[in-house]
């Protein structure tokens, strides 16, 4: 089966999405960093406008929550002195740059995505949802995160450009990666590539030109886990996992306090990483790598949207740890917290859930009906 069509554009702080709690506002931090500062007045903000509770994305973006229409505008005043709006819608919605989180200042990878940054207005008219990638760091950590036009290592040490799907890159150097990934998306563009919306679904039906994949890239880091890190980009840094990736606003603000954190940084992994920090324990933070929770995704669900009828994250709690590998729980077949395949997705469908082995929220169940209280008490085996 395929994917429920979605929405044709995504939230941003100048035009919010309306949700089951309120408006969502999405905030799309450069480099994916966050000074003390910044964390502290946008967690005030999202307590005083909104619900308190601010979404990590897994574009390594943040979502507040429950924003009333009335207190949209206040809000958009206080990340505009934040330094966290764009002052052009326009340049919001093209800015999806996903930047490998371990970068350093005047390396590759943020100058490239500074770069890119500032030569937004060169790119054509692209889907809403299409994204690029810079990853240029040793190894390649992106690598599972969601891009169409990526900028990573290849294997012989150079920068590659590689298209999403496609095995191979085109060799490029650090002055002309930018150009090359311009010229990539008008190629997308000009090729029809605007009806399938993504690259690797455009890559279906159209061959890159055999100059765009020449090299392979290189293998990919060990994934960040929840912990202290050892890293030469940071004299301290600690990596937390969010339940979810839901961040309590005000709980962040004492996890801000108590760790002695000067900055942080997010991840397209439901984990954020804190720059000069102690890897302390402040609930609902994770601090352990073997949580069974990072084994789980699950979306709002109800009521916090408005397309679920089950608690999503209660059944996906109490199944944490007594299912075997990735679970899924999904509020209905769109699948928002994870569009792959986990061993077991849950469904939901008028109040009950659809068992799916090995695949997605869309594809077909193979059990339906199951009740939420019989997956929660334990009386219904998966
Ligand atoms: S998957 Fe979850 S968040 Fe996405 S539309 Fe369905 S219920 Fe809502």
């Amino acid at each position: 089966m395929t994917r429920p069509t979605a929405k044709g554009w995504c939230p941003g702080a100048h035009r919010p999405m309306p949700s089951g709690d309120g408006l969502l506002v999405r905030v799309r931090p450069h480099l994916g960093r966050l000074t003390e500062e910044q964390v502290l007045r946008l967690c005030e903000a999202a307590l005083r406008h909104g619900s308190g509770l601010i979404d990590l994305t897994s574009r390594s973006n943040l979502q507040l929550r429950g924003i009333t229409p009335a207190r949209h505008e206040p809000l958009l005043q206080d990340l505009h002195q934040l330094g966290l709006l764009d002052a052009d819608p326009a340049v919001e919605v093209r800015r999806n740059v996903l930047c490998a989180p371990l970068w350093r200042d005047g390396d590759e990878t943020a100058c490239l995505a500074e770069e890119l940054t500032q030569r937004l207005s060169e790119l054509p008219e692209l889907p809403a949802k299409f994204g690029f990638a810079v990853d240029a760091g040793r190894q390649r950590s992106l690598v599972n995160a969601s891009a169409d036009i990526r900028i990573e290592r290849g294997t012989n040490g150079g920068l590659i450009l590689r298209a999403e799907g496609a095995e191979r890159g085109q060799a490029v150097t650090a002055e002309s990666a930018i150009s090359a990934a311009i010229a990539l998306a008008e190629w997308f563009v000009r090729t029809g590539g605007l009806v399938k919306v993504r690259m690797a679904r455009h890559l279906h039906h159209r061959r890159l030109p055999l100059e765009m994949q020449q090299e392979h890239p290189a293998q990919s880091a060990d994934a960040l886990i929840p912990g202290p890190l050892v890293c030469d980009a940071f004299d301290a840094a600690a990596v937390y996992g969010v339940q979810f990736g839901r961040i309590p606003a005000a709980r962040l603000m004492a996890l801000m306090d108590r760790s002695g954190a000067h900055a942080l940084r997010v991840t397209p992994w439901r984990l954020f990483l804190l720059e000069g920090a102690r890897a302390v324990d402040v609930a609902p933070f994770v601090t352990a790598p073997d949580d069974p929770l990072l084994a789980v995704d699950a979306c709002p669900g109800a009521p916090a949207c408005a397309s679920a009828t089950v608690d999503t994250r209660a059944v996906a709690r109490a199944l944490a740890g007594r299912v075997k590998g990735r679970l899924h729980v999904s509020g209905c077949a769109k699948g928002c917290a994870r569009p792959h395949s986990a061993e077991t997705t849950l469904v939901g469908s008028e109040g009950c859930f659809d068992l799916v082995r090995e695949g997605c929220a869309w594809d077909a169940p193979e059990r339906s009906g199951l009740l939420p209280a019989a997956l929660v008490g334990g009386t219904e085996c998966l």
